[in-house]
């Protein structure tokens, strides 16, 4: 597909488009603001706006809108068109720095986490020059952060932006402790590898659940799932493949670097990985990603599940986070180096990864916490919810000769001193196959796998980034004043070893071994979303985020309130939803099979005496019994949802909708069982058959 160069970024207002648009002053102001994150002044914003409209119009374009990620964990957007009256009763195309740079929003519908007083409902979206401004569906969309009239953060960028700020700050710092007198900038990169189910929408609109909860909440195993593996990297049907190019065209359009496309381990399965950039555009880029996967199975008769868990018995989906920081002079400073300098650097970066995974292990625990990742984490097939970290054998081994001050080469009989000697090669495949660790390094880059498909990855980039940062502040208040700082490095990197390799792990993360394991190291087990989040507003984590300035306490009291809140309302739909399923469909189904078992029996038995009804009457006294249990079940849980109104605070809220969702398990085991007894034809709902293989 040679037309492949021609569309990439053709709607993007990137690099290129500012240096033919804009005049060479504004554009190296630009340039500046995007490198280096300078502010821009109001005539320089006017001088962009007025370029940025003309490409825009020229593209077809005849509105624009502030994009922001307010914390539904979805994006918003607010239309306005470019046109302002003239004198003569016509219209003129306008666009000014003003509307650019900053925008109004009414944030009293956005959850605010009680930040946003209701008698000040106004909010400010603000320009994000980093990101690049893009046209979709006819509107020039400009990335923006979303705050509230005091300034308080009430959006996902935002903090993800400061805890940039964070790290760069903190990772020049060490890296002038080496030198790198040429650096002026580091950035964090993400690659985020999507998971996604595709379902025939016809089949879709046929389950409520779906529609409303985005996963089945009842439904039978098909009798086959995943165990063949005859789906991993399998040949792609037709109708997926044509779904795919559609997909990867229009994000091609956006800039978005979609790179590979396959088959997924599950039945209807499938993931899309980008080439990584830099966070806060890998960020916006997966946003998009998430939409057009929508917007483009629609057209194609589809439906695409991001849940992590549409299907009970087969995987769910994740989002691994690949995560790596590099300089602005092209440097990933987590490739091992080749001289002993540049192994010492990339040793020290290394164990501030370490030292911040096991000091905050909650917040990465609560960055992927959610009602739908509880499915997810812990069960068979993605990351226990346990942290740790993989490094592979050679690395560990390296650790260990350091911590331990042994010759890591026994052939040379010599103690390996950081700063003197070259660290050995290690061989970057060799590292990669560890699939169960939560928290992987593989070779040049960490991949975080706790993430769920269907969240944002700004949480856990401002927590990795912001942990990180406060361990190389304090590597850096170490060394910065120390003239022979060598030793003083070796000794920082052994005791961090020494102090931090409990969290370290090469083993199977799904071994039940482990988690005991893991106990008796100390490491956290927060098996739910609310056992996670409970501690968010722990004194070191509001320490950490205030002294990095990522959120202020009371950012991170809205935050906590939000995330309580928001676990309780997803369960209580998932509730009420399968409420209305069991009683208003599948046990009237049921009852109706019954009656036509009775009658059939019943007449069976009248035409004659040889006639032999075992099935019908074994099968309805099973439904029968099973009715009245799920009858009951449907009372208890009614009782329940109507006993947590009562309860005021969210983290008692929270602990209740934990066991109604454990009471929808039990609920959901009975549904199941009648579906297998019951006549497919009676059946209310499309069966896991034909939800997980009815695309052709
Ligand atoms: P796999 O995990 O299947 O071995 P790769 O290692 O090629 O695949 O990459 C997985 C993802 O990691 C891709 O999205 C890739 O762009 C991303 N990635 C590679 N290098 C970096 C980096 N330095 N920083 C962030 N992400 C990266
Ligand atoms: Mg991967």
């Amino acid at each position: 597909m040679n037309k492949v160069k021609e569309i990439f970024g053709s709607m993007v207002f990137d690099n290129s488009v500012m240096k033919e648009k804009l005049p060479k002053e504004t554009y190296k102001i630009m340039q500046n603001t995007i490198q280096n994150g300078k502010r821009l002044d109001a005539e320089v914003a006017n001088v962009v706006a007025n370029a940025m409209k003309d490409w825009a119009i020229e593209k077809g374009a005849t509105h624009f809108t502030h994009w922001f990620q307010p914390m539904t964990g979805i994006t918003a957007e607010k239309h306005d068109s470019f046109i302002s009256p003239d004198a003569d009763g016509k219209v003129i195309m306008e666009f000014s720095g003003k509307e650019l740079v900053k925008g109004e929003a009414d944030a009293s519908s956005f959850p605010s986490g009680g930040i946003r007083s209701t008698f000040e409902a106004r909010g400010y979206t603000a320009w994000d020059p980093t990101s690049y401004a893009f046209i979709k569906d006819n509107t020039l969309y400009i990335p923006t952060a979303f705050c509230s009239y005091g300034g308080e953060a009430i959006d996902k960028k935002t903090p993800l932006l400061r805890s940039m700020e964070a790290i760069n700050k903190q990772a020049l710092r060490i890296l002038k402790i080496f030198g790198n007198e040429d650096v002026t900038a580091v950035k964090t990169t993400v690659g985020p590898e999507q998971e996604y189910f595709l379902v025939d929408k016809e089949t879709f609109d046929k389950r409520p659940d779906l529609i409303f909860t985005g996963r089945t909440l009842i439904g039978a195993k098909a009798p086959k799932g995943q165990e063949l593996d005859d789906h991993y990297y399998g040949t792609i049907k037709p109708r997926i493949k044509a779904f795919m190019n559609d997909l990867d065209e229009e994000l091609w359009k956006l800039g978005v670097l979609a790179k590979t496309e396959h088959n997924e381990a599950a039945p209807a399965q499938h993931e899309l990985a980008p080439i990584f950039t830099t966070t806060n555009i890998a960020m916006d880029h997966n946003q998009l990603t998430m939409n057009l996967l929508q917007t483009v199975a629609a057209k194609h008769g589809l439906v695409c599940l991001l849940h992590e868990k549409p299907f009970a018995g087969v995987n769910g989906s994740g989002k691994h986070n690949n995560w790596s920081l590099s300089t602005n002079t092209g440097v990933n400073l987590f490739e091992p180096g080749e001289t002993p300098y540049e192994n010492a650097q990339f040793l020290l970066f290394m164990c501030a990864v370490i030292k911040a995974v096991d000091e905050y292990q909650d917040l990465l625990r609560i960055s992927v916490a959610s009602a739908s990742n509880d499915h997810r984490l812990g069960a068979n097939e993605a990351p226990p919810a346990v942290v740790s970290i993989f490094v592979g054998e050679e690395l560990s081994a390296i650790l260990d000769a350091i911590e331990t001050d042994t010759p890591y080469d026994t052939k040379e009989k010599e103690l390996l001193r950081i700063g003197v000697h070259v660290m050995p090669r290690f061989a970057r495949d060799t590292t990669d196959r560890n699939r169960t660790s939560p928290f992987a390094f593989t070779g040049n880059k960490f991949e975080f796998r706790m993430l769920g498909s269907s969240a944002s990855i700004a949480e856990c980039n401002i927590m990795i980034n912001t942990a990180v940062a406060e361990e190389l502040k304090k590597f850096a208040d170490v060394l910065e004043n120390e003239k022979d700082y060598e030793p003083v490095l070796h000794d920082l990197i052994r005791t961090t070893i020494r102090e931090h390799k409990r969290i370290l792990f090469n083993g199977n993360g799904y071994d039940d071994e482990w988690i005991k394991e893991a106990q008796s190291r100390g490491l956290l087990n927060l098996k739910t979303t609310p056992e996670a989040l409970v501690h968010f507003l722990d004194e070191k984590n509001v320490q950490l985020f205030a002294d990095n300035k990522v959120f202020s306490e009371a950012e991170m009291h809205a935050r906590s309130e939000i995330m309580f809140e928001s676990y309780c309302k997803v369960i209580n739909i998932e509730a009420l939803t399968m409420l209305d399923m069991v009683k208003g469909s599948v046990i009237p189904a049921v009852r109706k099979y019954m009656k036509e078992l009775a009658d059939s029996a019943m007449s069976m038995a009248k035409f004659s005496p040889l006639a032999d009804t075992t099935y019908e009457s074994e099968v309805f006294a099973k439904l029968s019994a099973a009715c009245a249990k799920a009858y009951d079940m449907t009372k208890g849980m009614e009782k329940a949802l109507e006993n947590i109104k009562t309860i005021k605070d969210g983290c008692g809220k929270a602990f209740a909708y934990k066991d109604i969702a454990e009471a929808m398990l039990g609920l959901r085991a009975l549904v199941d069982e009648m579906e297998t007894l019951t006549a497919k034809e009676y059946w209310p709902y499309p069966s896991y058959s034909e939800l997980l293989f009815g695309v052709r």
